[in-house]
């Protein structure tokens, strides 16, 4: 026995083992087996990729099991025609902005691949064993027969994917001739043992992913092409035949993709269906993309990737961290839905650029961001609960600055201010809904009256709360939050801020950049403190306060 069959054996052993509770699949080990096994060459010789697609799928529809578990707001646009793409055996492409999902649902299509895939062992483009396409496989087949080594594979080995950039070449996408190897071999240079298989071979019998397919060179489309519609391409000019089993699936900016000239028409042509994707169409379904997509739960340091309950942050988790480990934040309501609105505010605003978008990375990177400011503060002042506040939204700016792709006014502004505004107007908007309506004439007086109050965001909540219970008519309007004097000082605090927040962004008070808040300005003051004034006013034209 050679060391490479007693491997096999052992791997047999092994894989046996491993799947002994298994009792319907059948692990086999050469290609006699697996004639005997239910992946008899009737089954599988004909079954190509879309078909195990569409087969799996019909399959949860039956059930009616979740298509695309944890991919939210997409339930009644986008899935019912990626459904529809796959039921019709199609190649597809998803139009979308940013940071949509798109490459996401893309890799959740793996989950309709069969759990497991026999091919000929050893073969670069996983031949099917009752049908190789690959001249090294061909011969073995007729070398070994039945003794020909199958080899299993999972559906994420059968999942490549590719950003598609202006450099990427044949060599890359399709392969390439390798001179050593066939001078190493004896081979002509034409000979199929010498070509290096590029991206595509190698997913053969799964799924090929092109991520912003306009970027791809108009030659490269058209190598593409030739291997969707013949099985045909050439390399340097030698022709070599490989009549791939892929499912190709595309992504890419919709504007890009329609601009004349970007994709080949006869390539085009071949993409059965173009499937437009979104952003989230309700501040709820964004929260709970960003709940699902960012990291969280700090006593987990796996990052995220599993879904939170969406309603951790209204009324959270009374669980306490402790912070060494990291902790479990108490998000408030009102602080996702800021970080939300700033998103979905920088969508609308002109001075962003409406081609690239603002992803829902935003929201996801700013609320990591905010919660790490929060951490950092309890961690100082050694206090008990993570609790954000607006003004761990401003701390975070770094996480939102790079985020935003701005025009011509936008950038005369600045991304700093830009953010600023945003982030104003997304607390005016979240005031709104929790406060409309309610009257804030003491609070407002109060200031009015002289009162000022200094809230840093490094400020430790106890500290912070000795001066907000000085001012008049505050603290009770907590209650319109959910938030009361029996809750803990962090809530309290962050609950009277963001009062004080909101007003400041409705120009009812006002706030300087130490974080003090006081009066709002006001005509009749200026001639009170003219020098003072002049500064300020000044700096609020070019910075504002916001
Ligand atoms: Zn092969």
């Amino acid at each position: 026995m050679t060391a490479e069959k007693l491997t096999l054996f052992f791997g047999g052993i092994i894989r046996i083992r491993l799947f002994w509770g298994v009792p319907t699949m059948s692990f086999s080990r050469t290609l006699g087996e697996l004639r005997r096994s239910p992946f008899t060459a009737e089954r599988l010789v004909s079954r190509r990729v879309k078909d195990e697609l569409r087969e799996n799928l019909i399959l949860r529809l039956r059930e009616g099991s979740p298509i695309f578990p944890g991919i939210v707001g997409y339930d009644d646009t986008v899935v019912p025609q990626i459904v529809n793409a796959i039921l019709s055996r199609h190649n597809f492409i998803l139009l979308g902005l940013r940071g949509q999902a798109k490459s996401r649902i893309l890799r959740a299509l793996t989950a309709m691949l069969d759990p497991e895939m026999p091919f000929i062992a050893g073969c670069e483009i996983h031949d099917n064993p009752y049908s190789p396409i690959c001249r090294r496989c061909r011969e073995l087949v007729a070398k070994e027969g039945d003794a020909t080594p199958i080899a299993w594979l999972t559906p994420d080995h059968r999942y490549v994917e590719k950003l598609a950039t202006p450099d990427v070449t044949i060599a890359d996408l399709i392969g390439d001739i390798d001179p050593i190897k066939a001078a190493r071999g004896g081979h002509e240079l034409s000979s199929e043992f010498t070509v290096h298989y590029g991206l595509l071979p190698r997913a053969n019998r799964g799924i090929f992913a092109i991520n912003e397919l306009p970027d791809l060179a108009g030659k490269i489309q058209v190598g593409l092409f030739n291997i969707m519609q013949e099985g045909d391409v050439q390399i340097k000019g030698y022709p070599i035949r490989l009549p791939l089993d892929v499912a190709i699936v595309f992504s890419a900016n919709p504007e890009d993709y329609t601009a004349r000239g970007k994709i080949i028409t006869p390539l085009k042509d071949r993409i059965g269906s173009e499937i437009r994707t979104h952003y989230p169409a309700t501040v709820e379904e964004g929260i709970a993309i960003t709940a699902q997509e960012a990291w969280i739960d700090r006593r987990n340091d796996r990052g995220n990737h599993h879904p939170i309950d969406r309603n951790t942050g209204g009324e959270g988790s009374r669980e306490e961290g402790s912070p060494e480990k990291g902790s479990l934040p108490h998000i408030p309501k009102y602080v996702q839905e800021v970080i939300e609105r700033i998103a979905f505010a920088a969508r609308d605003d002109k001075k962003i650029d409406k081609r690239s978008g603002v992803s829902q990375r935003l929201p996801i990177s700013a609320i990591e961001n905010v919660i790490s400011n929060a951490e950092r503060r309890a961690l100082t002042h050694r206090e008990k609960f993570v609790v954000p506040r607006i003004s761990d939204i401003y701390a975070a700016l770094p996480a939102i600055t790079g985020k935003l792709e701005l025009e011509y006014e936008g950038e005369m502004k600045g991304a700093d201010h830009v953010s600023r505004e945003l982030i104003r107007t997304a607390i005016a908007k979240t005031f709104d809904t929790y406060l409309h309506g309610v009257n804030m004439n003491q609070v407002v007086q109060w200031f009015d009256l002289g009162g000022e109050i200094q809230l840093s965001d490094n400020a430790g909540a106890q500290e912070v709360l000795e001066g907000l219970i000085q001012i008049q008519g505050l603290m009770e309007k907590l209650g319109k939050l959910n938030v009361g004097p029996k809750d803990g000082t962090e809530k309290q605090v962050s609950a009277a801020e963001f009062i004080l927040e909101g007003l400041h962004a409705h120009k009812k008070i006002g706030r300087n950049e130490e974080r003090v808040f006081r009066a709002g300005e006001k005509p009749v003051k200026i001639a009170e403190k003219p020098v003072f004034e002049r500064d300020e006013s000044d700096f609020g034209r070019k910075r504002g306060f916001n």
